[in-house]
């Protein structure tokens, strides 16, 4: 048997999943599982760089194994770790941070966005987030990362680093790949920021229409569009988007239109937007609610997870401590 690619990607457990993780990562997660090696994680470590609730994080990663389910992560087929129960993740990345240029991570545009959100919490933990992904991503070996666009500066910064230390200690890793989606981002409802967690402009994977419609009634869209007479440019709207990574073509091509001629006002074309994002919603929150009430089952695949996981990770770090003259003991 041919062995199988390694692919790696991760969301932190740091609120509920919304439609942009949906659209941006795990739809393209998915739809890796029959061709590779999926190895998908809760990066609780990762979590922890921004202020938070060690009484909330329990649930949070609980919930975030849920979500994953819900939308089609299969554990027969994939791998579903908590980053946490694998402690190679934060060994390796040691070791990577002792070749990793100060001047490479103060660059990142990611650490530079949260330290102007939170100048009163800027830790080690956040310059050094994009060393400890590396260190997620290559301890699988992994070639191919499936994530939205705002995480390309990381990747390339993976790449970096998997260059120095082959370069340093002998060919070790290979250089992963990011693999996007179709729809790479989507922007909050503020129509400015991308859809976070940490910001509050998010639709939730397990809202209900009611809820849904409610922050899509008012959500920002072509900000030049004033009335409904005014046409409008569905390229600079951010329901538009949606509409991209929900829609069927029919729905896009005849909103794109009317929105041009002025002939349906955003309402008109939101609500189309509902009944399509709800369609596909709601199957998976059904099985969200059927997981939820089943947390030992749960439980059982994470704990597989980290088996599965801590397998290839501790082959990797005997590799590195042969090549970096480390000796192994065991
Ligand atoms: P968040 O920024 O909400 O905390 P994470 O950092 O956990 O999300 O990201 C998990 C995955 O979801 C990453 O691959 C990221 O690129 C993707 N992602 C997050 N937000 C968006 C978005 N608004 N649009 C597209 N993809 C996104």
């Amino acid at each position: 048997m041919i062995a199988q690619k390694r692919v790696f990607s991760g969301i932190q457990p740091s609120g509920r999943l919304h439609v942009g993780n949906y659209v941006g990562a795990m739809r393209k997660m998915i739809s890796l599982q029959d061709e590779y090696y999926c190895i998908y994680g809760i990066v609780d470590y990762h979590a922890m760089t921004v202020r938070f609730d060690p009484k909330e994080m329990e649930e949070s990663i609980f919930d975030c194994a849920v979500d994953y389910m819900a939308a089609g992560i299969d554990p027969t087929k994939s791998v579903l770790m908590v980053q946490s129960t694998v402690s190679q993740h934060t060994e390796l990345a040691w070791i990577l941070n002792t070749i990793t240029p100060i001047s490479w991570l103060l660059r990142v545009p990611t650490f530079k966005e949260k330290r102007q959100q939170n100048p009163d919490y800027v830790n080690m933990g956040l310059l050094d987030y994009p060393v400890l992904m590396a260190s997620d991503i290559i301890v699988y070996k992994a070639e191919v990362v499936p994530v939205g666009d705002d995480q390309l500066p990381h990747l390339e910064l993976t790449r970096e680093i998997v260059r120095r230390f082959n370069s340093l200690f002998g060919y070790t890793f290979p250089e992963p790949k990011a693999m996007l989606g179709e729809v790479t981002r989507i922007l909050g409802l503020d129509g400015n920021f991308k859809m976070s967690k940490s910001l509050d402009n998010c639709i939730y994977l397990d809202e209900s229409k009611d809820e849904i419609w409610k922050k899509l009634s008012t959500a920002v869209t072509d900000v030049r569009r004033k009335r409904k007479t005014d046409p409008g440019n569905p390229e600079d709207c951010n329901i538009f988007t949606m509409h991209k990574a929900f829609s069927k073509k029919g729905d896009i091509d005849y909103c794109a239109h009317e929105c041009c001629v002025a002939g349906i006002g955003c309402l008109d074309c939101k609500k189309i937007l509902l009944e399509n994002m709800y369609k596909e919603l709601e199957p998976i929150q059904k099985k969200r609610h059927e997981l939820s009430c089943n947390r030992e089952h749960v439980y059982d695949i994470l704990k597989q997870g980290q088996k599965r996981a801590e397998e290839i990770a501790v082959e990797t770090m005997s590799d590195v401590h042969a090549k970096i003259g480390v000796k192994s003991f065991h």
